[in-house]
């Protein structure tokens, strides 16, 4: 598929498409946006990603310029341009051109469709490293534009062999740069729920996990807790979940992806397929 943007009414090639540099995402770093991923055609967990991006929105005082039907059209409109194929869709809500440098006046939405780029087979097979970083996010709960630890860090974590960066504050094991973390102790799912962004791919995995009978707790994670784990995970939209075996130089349980993570791995497999 070739990469598309839709605003205000039209569509370009991504390549061809412009943002004023006074824009205030770039100016001061004010800007929201959500990402999914089509699943057979369909913009999957659409719901939970709009509503997502309304809390955002909110969270930083900014008005989504467009109803949820206009933008679902857009969509539409993107995904007519792919022959089927699946792909990501970033919803990007920019705070638009201010006034006095600093006054929020118009937000901007831009919709953009990207091709889906998945971590190598191995990765599932074998579980992944993470590093570690005592980074904390300015308005967790809020999907916000800054990713300025994700990116600064991208060329220590290929150093260091990992698939992703891991935030861990004060002793508290929050979340990772792009993804959600979870932790298995006793056979119970353990992920936190204050101070991340509350993933959709997450609130999926604690779905399937209540059908399952998986016991979970949502609650504040300790850093000690990584060396009495028996397995961890983490989940995002574009790598599912991926098995965690090693943080650092620890081994997660025997180092290797356990039975739960696999167990979920497969549900979700499942679910989507279904979907
Ligand atoms: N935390 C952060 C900081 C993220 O950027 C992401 C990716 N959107 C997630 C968690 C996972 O969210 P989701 O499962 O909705 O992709």
């Amino acid at each position: 598929m070739k990469p598309h943007c839709y605003h205000d009414g039209k569509i370009v090639p991504t390549e061809k498409a412009t943002l004023p540099v006074t824009d205030l995402a770039v100016l001061r770093g004010y800007g929201v946006f959500d990402f999914l991923k089509t699943v057979n055609g369909k913009p999957f967990l659409w719901k939970e990603h709009w509503r997502r991006l309304q809390r955002s929105a909110k969270l930083l005082g900014m008005k989504i310029p467009l109803p949820e039907k206009a933008v679902r059209e857009a969509i539409d409109r993107l995904l007519a341009k792919n022959e089927g194929e699946d792909c990501n869709i970033r919803l990007l809500l920019t705070g638009g051109v201010a006034r006095n440098g600093l006054l929020v006046d118009e937000p901007r939405l831009y919709v953009l469709s990207e091709p889906i780029q998945m971590l190598p087979r191995k990765v599932f097979e074998k579980g992944a490293k993470v590093i570690r970083c005592a980074h904390e996010r300015i308005v967790p709960e809020a999907k916000t534009t800054d990713y300025l630890a994700a990116v600064r860090l991208q060329k220590e974590r290929i150093r260091a062999g990992a698939v992703e960066i891991l935030y861990v504050v004060h002793g508290r094991v929050l979340e990772c740069s792009t993804s959600n973390f979870f932790l298995v102790k006793d056979g119970r799912l353990i992920t936190a729920r204050d101070a991340v962004l509350l993933g959709t791919t997450r609130n999926l995995v604690l779905d399937l996990a209540k059908k399952a009978g998986i016991v979970f707790e949502e609650r504040d994670v300790a850093e000690t807790e990584l060396a009495s784990a028996e397995e961890a995970f983490l989940t995002a939209t574009n790598k599912n979940i991926v098995p965690v075996v090693q943080v650092d130089d620890l081994a997660i349980g025997n180092g290797k992806p356990g039975v739960v993570t696999r167990r979920l791995m497969t549900l979700s497999a499942d679910y989507m397929a279904r979907y």
